[in-house]
């Protein structure tokens, strides 16, 4: 799957067109081109051929081959890069917007993903403490 279309601030829908994944329609994720120029979430093209009898591009049915996806244009790579998104964990509250080829390194530092954590971790305990609590049971 791709980034949400929603959170990007400054996307153009006419002249960020093939930054769209036709699968998913996101924006493209570790993305992948292939052979007859198409850009797709590297993630949604693998599980497309997956489930597809013959391999065949979703969007000009030429036939793909599944060994030969390339990296994706340098200049869709800045396109993309330059592209400004909202925070993973903008729900959480923060309100940070960055260049998507910020994005891996804000949200490995941002404080609200500590909030994840923690509620992560406060679920782990509980699991464990009912966990104990069915064993006692055994034992009675
Ligand atoms: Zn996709
Ligand atoms: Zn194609
Ligand atoms: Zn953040």
């Amino acid at each position: 799957m791709g980034f949400d279309i929603e959170r990007f601030v400054d996307l153009n829908k006419d002249d960020h067109k093939c930054l769209i994944c036709a699968i998913c329609t996101d924006v493209v994720q570790n993305a992948v081109y292939t052979e007859c120029e198409h850009m797709f979430c590297g993630d949604c093209l693998r599980e497309w051929i997956a489930k597809s009898e013959f391999c065949r591009c979703p969007i000009c049915n030429e036939v793909i081959d599944a060994e030969h996806l390339n990296p994706i244009p340098r200049i869709a790579r800045n396109l993309l890069n330059d592209l400004r998104i909202k925070c993973d964990f903008e729900k959480k509250g923060c309100d940070a917007i960055v260049k998507l080829e910020d994005l891996m390194q804000h949200v490995k530092q941002c404080k609200f993903r500590n909030h994840l954590t923690m509620r992560g971790e406060w679920k782990a305990l509980h699991l464990k403490r009912m966990k104990f609590n069915s064993s006692q049971i055994k034992m009675l």
